[in-house]
């Protein structure tokens, strides 16, 4: 019974200070006092010991063969990330983003609008709850509509679809305005110590707010997303083209070597060093 750890199937370190060291000091990364009590500390442990065999073949074998490094390809680490593929896909694989966030982005003009008159409630109440789902369908058929836009124009190759899409949203919340002015009285409705603003220009005030937010925190970064898929996508269908055997032997290579990496550089400790290779 006494002999029951000595036969588990991963033996593991008893110095996981020690062991946790090994990277850097595999790396030539490690401290004076580290590199010592590594050394002292390999005389004695099996596990430690195999861990900087493996590593110092890979890192052998990075050293010798840069060229493997270059292997891993830009569609190798678009397909670890999972988005590039999805360019296709309606809103380029971003449909409940877009679906959620047109919805909340409809709900503040709608919002907003019922609050213009909220002061006279009794007078504009039950009219401004009949055209509230007006407003809110506008502005997330629109918006969707301008997410969409910039997807497909993005997807062809166009650097034109953030831009479109912007003047979608400005359109959208231009004629929006223009409509709800037949409605919203042209006096102050909200009761206010200080001069109060027309109900017309309140909401055009709003509107401005809301329409920056959205350009700058939602449709620029949005873009920026769409925008890299495609890269990536482009980079992952343009790879060299190179004689079938070539190529097979290529991939046959970069398939050897991810198995390298991923019997090599993993000892205990050293999460980061998978990463860090692949990059
Ligand atoms: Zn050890």
């Amino acid at each position: 019974m006494a002999d029951n750890h000595l036969v588990i199937r991963h033996p593991t370190c008893s110095a996981p200070k020690i062991n946790q060291a090994i990277t850097a000091y595999c790396f030539g990364r490690a401290t004076e006092s580290e590199r010592k009590a590594v050394e002292a500390h390999l005389l004695e442990c099996d596990v430690c010991w195999q861990e900087v065999q493996r590593l110092e073949v890979a890192i052998q074998a990075l050293r010798a063969e840069r060229g493997l490094l270059r292997s891993i390809s830009a569609s190798e680490i678009a397909t670890a990330f999972g988005i590039s593929a999805k360019l296709a896909s309606p809103w380029a694989g971003h449909l409940w983003h877009a679906l959620a966030s047109c919805a909340l982005y409809a709900l503040l003009y709608t919002v907003a609008f019922v609050a213009e008159i909220a002061y006279q409630f009794d007078r504009y109440g039950s009219a401004a709850l009949k055209i509230a789902p007006l407003v809110f369908g506008w502005i997330f058929g629109t918006s969707m509509a301008g997410l969409a836009i910039d997807c497909k124009l993005t997807r062809q190759g166009s650097e034109r679809g953030l831009l479109f899409s912007v003047l979608v949203f400005l359109l959208a919340a231009v004629a929006l305005f223009v409509g709800l002015c037949l409605f919203l009285p042209a006096s102050p409705i909200t009761q206010a110590t200080v001069q109060a603003q027309t109900a017309q220009v309140a909401y055009l005030k709003t509107t401005c707010y809301w329409l920056t937010l959205a350009v700058v925190f939602w449709l620029t970064p949005f873009h920026f997303v769409v925008a890299m898929q495609r890269e990536l996508h482009r980079a992952a269908s343009s790879r060299p083209e190179v004689a079938d055997g070539r190529q097979a032997e290529c991939d046959a290579e970069r398939h050897d070597f991810s198995q390298t990496l991923g019997a090599f550089v993993t000892p205990g400790g050293s999460g980061h060093c998978r990463p860090l290779l692949t990059l």
